[in-house]
């Protein structure tokens, strides 16, 4: 598959290529609620993490136990500088 999306299909501007991800922050959620003093002197604990989807498509194919196995692929993302559409490919 070659690169040849360069054009938005709503309106033709020109697309940029990004990647979509998600920044969970380190004082949020699951940490303080387990530890409720960790708010208190323990600013440093836990560390911010990234997380990138993917895209995960059943094969058809049965393996291990008879369940059906899928395969993980990148998702490819691009923008309209136009716009703002944002359209997704996944590359395989
Ligand atoms: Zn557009």
């Amino acid at each position: 598959m070659s690169d040849t999306i360069k054009n938005c299909s709503k309106c033709g501007g020109a697309m940029k290529d990004g990647d979509i991800r998600i920044d969970i922050p380190a004082s949020n959620g699951a940490m303080s609620a387990m530890n409720p003093m960790s708010t208190f002197g323990n600013m440093q604990m836990g560390q911010p993490s990234t997380v990138y989807p993917y895209w995960e498509e059943k094969t058809g194919k049965k393996g291990f136990l008879g369940r059906e196995t899928t395969a993980i692929l990148n998702i490819k993302t691009y923008r309209c500088t136009l716009c703002g559409f944002i359209e997704f490919y996944v590359k395989q």
